[in-house]
């Protein structure tokens, strides 16, 4: 049978990376930390929706060496593709989950008796099984005021103990996480400030049982740009490598305390016009039948909608960029489609155009990640981690 020569088309809802951007946020980044501080590369949720794979190469030929993620899942997938640096689990899994600790090498976060135990006996069986004797690298997690994962600060000393004496498990380093660390105001400072002079006790407490409480880390992003004080042993930062600012840790805001870093968003999502149709006053467009013609306009109808992570929300108030002209969303936002107005007397976009929901200023784009979140009443993460596995992505 004669090979199809044809190029599959690809779909041109897609989301472009912009691989130059990432390594000059990436540099940005090293810029601000001293040499004895270690980056964590936060890849965790597809790499904020940028591609791990992808990501965790380009900051292993970087030289960082140690990786995030959430769940299990993500840290096989890393592995598969080749990834040999360090990858701490940032999220707890569950007993049925723990073998790929030891065969993926993975570094879990732990904190409670429970956990510890059922660690320790997952290990033994391991061992037995492999006839080895290997110890599994943990980070004790220190609940200081996140109400999250983590121990209370006064117990870490126990803990640490109980790390230690099991033959298995070997204390690798400590952790915290800040609720407010993205925040300006006073009271959000004094929580930042609260937070690390309970993990610094922590630690101390660690100490004191005679114990090495290895690479501590307490910052993530904010942290990162705001809190040098804080960085420690190492940093986690997530988004920030992705070109956001976190809240309320601006350029601005930095700016204003001598401190100068230029971050770029990396993703742009863009499409193309696959239709432009004519309607006359009193025409409505889209469900619901919000959005009725106050005149003869064009619509452009574009092949992106809420399923592939194109918030609902922007149905009204969200624009997008044809040409570097900004044109508004009219209607509903549908599953798969939605429409834009071009106005009544439109003669400078035309079928199959290209379209720039939001992205870096060089992508053509008149908004970024940010810009639609306070649209849509959320934040960067949640516009960058909801675009869904149809929109390809195309490393640029
Ligand atoms: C997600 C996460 C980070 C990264 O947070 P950013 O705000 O994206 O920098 C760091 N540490 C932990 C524990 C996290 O869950």
């Amino acid at each position: 049978m004669e090979e199809c020569k044809c190029e599959i088309m690809k779909r041109c809802t897609k989301a472009i990376i912009h691989k130059d951007n990432l390594i000059h946020n990436l540099n940005e980044i090293k810029k601000l930390v001293s040499p004895k501080t270690k980056v964590c590369i936060v890849v965790k949720a597809d790499a904020y929706g940028h591609s791990s794979v992808f990501v965790a190469t380009l900051a292993e030929t970087m030289g960082f060496e140690y990786l995030a993620v959430a769940t299990v899942d993500e840290a096989i997938e890393l592995r598969q593709a080749g990834i040999k640096s360090n990858i701490i689990l940032l999220s707890l899994c569950t007993p049925e989950e723990m073998m790929a600790i030891f065969e993926y090498h993975i570094i879990p976060l732990i904190f409670s008796d429970k956990y510890i135990d059922l660690l320790i006996h997952e290990t033994e069986i391991y061992n037995q099984k492999k006839n080895t004797k290997e110890k599994v690298d943990v980070f004790l997690a220190v609940d200081t005021g996140m109400g999250r994962i983590g121990c209370s600060y006064s117990e870490s000393g126990l803990q640490a103990k109980k790390i230690e004496s099991s033959k298995y498990l070997f204390l690798k380093g400590m952790c915290t996480h800040f609720a407010v660390s993205d925040c300006i105001e006073e009271n959000d400072e004094e929580y930042t400030n609260l937070q690390f002079d309970k993990f610094k006790h922590a630690i101390e407490l660690v100490r004191k049982e005679g114990i090495d409480p290895g690479i501590c880390s307490c910052g993530s992003s904010a942290v990162t740009l705001n809190n040098f004080e804080m960085h420690l042993d190492m940093i986690r930062p997530g988004l920030i490598i992705y070109g956001y600012y976190p809240n309320d840790v601006t350029k601005d805001y930095l700016e204003k305390k001598g401190r100068f870093i230029d971050l770029k968003p990396v993703l742009s999502l863009e499409t193309k016009i696959v239709a432009i149709k004519h309607f006359s006053k009193g025409d409505s467009i889209s469900y619901g039948r919000t959005f009725v013609c106050e005149e003869e306009t064009d619509i452009a109808i574009l092949p992106i909608g809420y399923a592939d992570g194109l918030n609902r929300l922007l149905s009204c108030g969200g624009k997008v960029s044809i040409n570097g002209h900004s044109y508004p969303i009219c209607g509903r936002i549908c599953m798969d489609q939605c429409m834009v107005n071009l106005g009544n007397n439109n003669c400078d976009v035309h079928l199959w155009d290209k379209v720039v929901i939001f992205g870096p200023e060089n992508s053509g784009a008149l908004q970024d990640a940010n810009d639609l979140a306070k649209i849509c009443n959320t934040i960067s993460y949640e516009i960058l981690t909801s675009l869904s596995k149809r929109v390809e992505r195309i490393i640029l």
